[in-house]
């Protein structure tokens, strides 16, 4: 090669090699330019630069005083060292004294929320990692005072030529009040304010996930529960409304015992309530759940200076790829719900597409139900009830029963539309009417004496709540001119247990006034014993179910025996329902139990059906051949 020739190559490699460092230098000042920081931070503590003599010393300084100014910190973190360098803003914002040191990942990462760190860890990683050069994180840091910080970062990546991340530079802000701001705004549009629950909104849209994941990932099944307090109008109106938001907190709490850590739990609006089961695929795993929540509302809730029980009506809609929406889930739970409800509540029940039709009838019923009295279609019949004293069988009184002549589906009881009027608030003058036309069926019937027949009215838990029953009832006896010690008042044990105090208040003022009180369905409900010495109660029925197993249980037939003793020891009449059998009677006869009533004697009446049992005493055989 020539000397010219060689002489060519040396400078050419020369300047490749000057080139090569000053892009290499240029990289570096690009860098440093856009990631400053650090060198702002000195600047910003350099002592000789008031605030009010802002000279230039270097390329950066025209930085200071913005940095000064700004709510934000400064950082840069050198990955390579792993040093990090903060402006003084930072110590600020951490509630730091001025001399504290925070230079350290340690200190940073150790801020860190417990809950947001494996996501910084991701954010970090995934950033650096790529090929961007823009960086960008958000989480919770704890302040000095403890209270926790939103802060947000941002800021760019430096890296090699072989595109390796060597620094990240930036600045951090307090975003917490805008975020609070933020937060608020989105709890009130998708939480519910009294329980802190999703509300609908949000639910439907985390259901909308569901069935996205379903679709995606066939096997991820979910199943959708409709969860709704029985009887929660009358807790309303027993307790209070400020008491009803009371159990319905509580009853959100009970509630989320019950479900999976990942399962969702909303309001959707009053006492209804949803739960989002995650991977359920079969049947068995809803009703496990709804078992649970059934279990967990068995303990009463405590609710202000109140123990009050509640139950629930459940309705669940399994995953079905037919059903498109999430609106479409809910209704269809809702259904089962309501069918859950129709059976006597405190139950549950599937979703099954037959129940759309159940649910059309229950509409129309509401509907009926409402002109129902005024149209004259309501009817009290009358089941007699004869003392059962040595041998004779002796009409001593009549319970008043409800039935109603709808003009389309015929005569029906009141287990057709007694819990749709409980339901709706219904019961309330479907009860008053039910009591008025009692008194004033009776008085037709026979005028008052000693000897003469008395009647039984059912009262719901929503009458005895109601403070106005006292006035109402005597309303029905001035109207009819009824002896007050011709009427007694059916209450269950569970129309009590909503709030004992208002029950007992209320029955002994009736009391007072001569009503007879009787407890109905003895047995079948919570705390029957301790009510009896509480409350003002004349008399005890038992309850039909334990009648009609005397013969076939050992069991059923002591507690019929240990009743009628434990009434007779503490004075009271004791009434058996449900006597069907001649067996029974004898039984019933042979242990001194005083009154009986069943299908045996007589079903209930049309009042003018009663009229051939008024004529004093009723032979047993012309009681069968009107009962026949
Ligand atoms: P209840 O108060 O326990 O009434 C007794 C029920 O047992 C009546 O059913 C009666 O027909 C039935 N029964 C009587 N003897 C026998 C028998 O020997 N065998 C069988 N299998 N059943 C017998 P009903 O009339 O269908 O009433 C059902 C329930 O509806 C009542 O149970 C009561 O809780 C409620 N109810 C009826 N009328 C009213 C009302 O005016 N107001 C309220 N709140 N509830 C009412
Ligand atoms: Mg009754
Ligand atoms: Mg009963």
């Amino acid at each position: 090669m020539s000397t010219l020739a060689q002489l060519l190559a040396v400078a050419l490699v020369v300047s490749v090699i000057v080139l090569m460092r000053l892009r290499a230098r240029l990289r570096a000042l690009e860098s440093q330019a856009a990631a400053n920081p650090a060198a702002v931070e000195e600047l910003v503590a350099a002592p000789d630069l008031g605030a009010g003599t802002p000279r230039h010393r270097s390329s950066g300084e025209w930085l200071i005083l913005p940095a000064r100014g700004a709510q934000e910190a400064l950082w840069d973190w050198d990955l390579v060292d792993d040093r990090i360098r903060f402006s003084s803003r930072w110590r600020e914002m951490l509630g730091l004294a001025a001399n504290e040191i925070v230079a350290s990942t340690e200190e940073w990462f150790g801020r860190v929320h417990p809950g947001d760190r494996a996501q910084v860890q991701v954010d970090i990683a995934a950033q650096t990692a790529g090929l961007g050069i823009r960086f960008s994180s958000e989480h919770r840091l704890r302040h000095e005072s403890g209270r926790w910080l939103m802060v947000q970062w941002s800021g760019v990546i430096v890296r090699d030529a072989s595109g390796r991340a060597l620094r990240v530079a930036g600045s951090a802000r307090d975003a917490t009040a805008q975020r609070s701001v933020e937060e608020q705004a989105r709890r009130e549009a998708f939480y519910d304010a009294l329980t802190g629950l999703p509300n609908r909104a949000l639910a439907l849209d985390l259901l909308r996930r569901a069935i996205a994941r379903t679709r995606r990932h066939g096997e991820r099944r979910f199943a959708t529960l409709v969860v709704d307090i029985d009887r929660f109008m009358s807790h309303n109106d027993v307790l209070g409304h400020g008491a009803g938001d009371e159990v319905l907190k509580a009853f959100a709490k009970r509630l989320a015992t019950a479900v999976r850590p990942g399962d969702v739990i909303a309001r959707l609006g009053n006492d209804v309530f949803l739960l989002i089961l995650d991977a359920v695929h079969e049947p068995s795993e809803a009703e496990r759940v709804a078992d649970r929540v059934q279990l967990v509302l068995r303990e009463p809730l405590q609710v202000l200076a109140h123990e009050v029980s509640v139950s629930a009506s459940i309705g669940t809609a399994l995953h079905d790829p037919a059903v498109e929406s999430a609106p479409d889930y809910i209704r269809n739970a809702e259904l089962a719900m309501q069918t859950a409800k129709t059976d006597g509540g405190s139950r549950h029940v599937i979703y099954q597409p037959k129940m759309r039709e159940g649910a059309r009838h229950r509409a129309s019923l509401e509907h009926d139900l409402r002109t129902a009295i005024a149209r004259g279609e309501m009817m009290v019949w009358y089941q007699p009830v004869f003392s059962a004293r040595n041998d004779e069988t002796r009409l001593v009184g009549f319970e008043a029963l409800m039935r109603w002549a709808h003009p389309q589906r015929g005569l029906l009881g009141p287990g057709e539309f007694i819990p749709l009027a409980e339901e709706t608030g219904m019961i309330v003058p479907l009860g008053t009417w039910a009591l008025g036309e009692a008194c004033r069926h009776m008085m037709a019937l026979a005028p008052n004496s000693p000897t003469a027949p008395w009647v039984s009215v059912n009262i719901a838990a929503r009458q005895l709540h109601d403070p106005a029953l006292v006035e109402i009832v005597e309303r029905a006896l001035a109207a009819s001119g009824l002896d007050a010690r011709r009427l007694r008042l059916e209450v269950t044990e569970n129309v009590i247990l909503h709030d004992e105090d208002v029950a007992r208040t209320t029955l002994q003022a009736l009391r007072s006034r001569g009503i007879g009180i009787l407890m109905d369905d003895f047995g079948t409900g919570h705390a029957s014993l301790s009510y009896l010495h509480r409350l003002p109660i004349g008399s005890i029925k038992i309850d039909r179910y334990f009648v009609g197993r005397m013969d076939v249980s050992t069991e059923c037939l002591e507690i019929v025996r240990s009743v009628v003793a434990l009434a007779r020891s503490l004075s009271m009449d004791v009434v058996a329902e449900g006597v069907e059998q001649e067996a029974q009677l004898s039984q019933l006869r042979e242990m001194g139990c005083e009154h009986v009533q069943g299908f045996l004697l007589s079903h209930p009446l049309r009042a003018d059906e009663t009229y051939p049992l008024l004529g004093g005493v009723a032979p047993g055989a012309a009681i069968t051949a009107i009962a026949s």
